[in-house]
């Protein structure tokens, strides 16, 4: 009988996969590629006979049979970053700075402050690296983004912009120890996992690889995501030439962005306002099952971590403003030059307020974790940080609801492919989950009024 591969057996048959690819160059025999599953997600597929070495699992973020020394985000963050001159915090990790801001030059060119595109161009310039990894769109077929390896400033500008969207580092991985420089990669948290353990495996690895860029990351999108928005924009051909996610209204607020997409065969715009479609993302609509056992909010292992400043003032501006963590000196030093040179308009946040702009993120993935590990029926998973909670009813009936809602989108859009239909039977499981998750807002609401009495 044909061995699988162990990070095949314990991680993606246990639907544990995020994409990263990081597996697929550390097997030795190569008998494993990225391709799409039935879900719409990248996960490594067998080709061949595995001669079960394990060396598959051992970069795997989401191996549950991890060293000691590497048990959890805590135990690797140890051998990465600076633990003597960094505080640290049980909801940040390591950390130096908390700040929210913008660069003057990218921010409305990027999805949120254009922070990840300035740091990017800054390490070039400074020729602290001289390659950058990131997210671009795809040369490939079948894929609409990819990553990509790119030297150039004009490279680094066309990148960005977030991609909701299934990408790998599968193609570019293996590249990076034949390159004749260093190079910084972006990533979201799980896959800078694979980084950090990659790096532990190989140390060339370690040598070359000088910066991450973690951007903070509250679910990955199956490619159905996409799918499905650009026939509520109104196209139904596949044939598109440009996606845009995060389309700014700046006579609004930061949220009120919109989706867009132009077809190969004329330069209009597609667009839809994306609370028109309602909440993609609170619901668990099209997310991976790996998300739901993700505990690393912040990208507790990047030398910096990006997000939105989903918090007042900021949350107001619709031109978007980033949430930012510096963890190691290097990240901190960039953004203090950058203020200096008048490139970068930032200014420090209180813990709080960071932990305050992902607050559901935190609520969902840490707070009501260990109650989605009674739920499930997982036979592997790697450890977690979290303490078994007792969680009120109304909540456990969110998680509940969640749960199907993620996994129902999933397989109604592989069955329908139709924006109509599946609007039409994902309403009633939509409708319930609105409605607790309305009574919780308002129970929490009165809690909050009770306990300032
Ligand atoms: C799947 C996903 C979920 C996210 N969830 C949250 C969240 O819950 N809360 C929050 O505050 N922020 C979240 N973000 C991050 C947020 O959308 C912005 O990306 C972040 O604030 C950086 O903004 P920026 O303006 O500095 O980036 P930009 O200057 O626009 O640059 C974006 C950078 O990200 C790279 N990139 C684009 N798509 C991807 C991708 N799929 N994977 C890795 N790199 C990519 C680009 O190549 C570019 O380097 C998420 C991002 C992703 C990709
Ligand atoms: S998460 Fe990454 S390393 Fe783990 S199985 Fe998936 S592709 Fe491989
Ligand atoms: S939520 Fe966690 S597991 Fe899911 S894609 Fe983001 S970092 Fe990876």
């Amino acid at each position: 009988m044909r061995q699988i591969p162990s990070v095949v057996k314990h991680v993606v048959h246990q639907d544990l996969c995020t994409g990263c690819g990081i597996c697929t160059s550390f097997c030795n025999e190569k008998v494993i590629k990225m391709d799409w599953n039935s879900q719409g997600f990248l996960i490594p597929v067998q080709s061949g006979t595995c001669s079960q070495d394990n060396n598959c699992i051992s970069v795997c973020p989401f191996n549950p049979f991890p060293e000691e020394k590497l048990k959890t985000e805590t135990e690797i963050s140890s051998l990465f970053l600076d633990t003597v001159s960094a505080s640290n915090h049980k909801k940040l990790g390591n950390y130096f700075n908390t700040y929210a801001g913008y660069s003057i030059e990218h921010r409305m060119k990027s999805s949120s402050g254009g922070i990840a595109t300035y740091v990017s161009k800054i390490l070039l310039e400074k020729k602290i690296v001289k390659y950058i990894i990131n997210v671009v769109e795809s040369k490939e077929q079948n894929h609409h983004f990819s990553y990509t390896i790119g030297g150039s400033i004009e490279e680094v500008s066309k990148s960005a912009k977030t991609r909701y969207y299934p990408v790998t580092l599968e193609n570019v991985f293996e590249k990076i120890t034949s390159l004749d420089g260093d190079v910084a990669i972006v990533g979201i948290p799980c896959f800078i996992k694979a980084i950090r353990l990659a790096q532990i495996k190989n140390p060339d690895l370690r040598d070359k690889i000088k910066f991450t860029i973690g951007i903070i990351c509250g679910g990955i999108k199956s490619k159905f995501f996409t799918e499905y928005l650009t026939q509520k924009a109104g196209v139904s051909s596949n044939k598109l030439s440009s996606i845009d996610y995060r389309i700014k209204d700046i006579s609004s607020h930061a949220g009120d962005y919109s989706f867009g997409v132009k077809t190969t065969n004329s330069n209009d715009l597609h667009d839809i306002k994306m609370r028109t479609v309602g909440d993609m993302w609170g619901t668990g609509l099209f997310k991976a099952n790996a998300c739901d056992f993700c505990d690393d909010v912040s990208a507790e292992l990047a030398d910096i971590s990006l997000g939105d400043a989903w918090i007042r003032p900021f949350v107001n501006d619709g031109q978007g403003t980033n949430v930012i963590i510096t963890r190691t000196s290097l990240a901190d030093q960039i953004l203090q030059d950058g203020l200096k040179n008048d490139e970068l308009h930032i200014e420090p946040i209180q813990k709080e307020e960071f932990i305050k702009s992902q607050k559901g993120s935190y609520t969902h993935r840490q707070d009501c974790l260990s109650y989605r590990i009674k739920l499930s029926d997982l036979k592997y998973l790697p450890p977690k940080r979290v303490k078994s909670k007792v969680l009120p009813p109304d909540v456990k009936i969110i998680q509940k609801l969640r749960r199907q809602t993620r996994l129902n989108s999933l397989t109604t859009w592989a069955n329908t492919h139709d924006a109509e239909k599946f609007d039409a039977m994902m309403k009633p499981s939509l409708r319930k989950l609105r409605l607790i998750t309305k009574f919780n807002h308002y129970k929490r609401g009165v809690v909050d009024k009770l306990k300032k009495l």
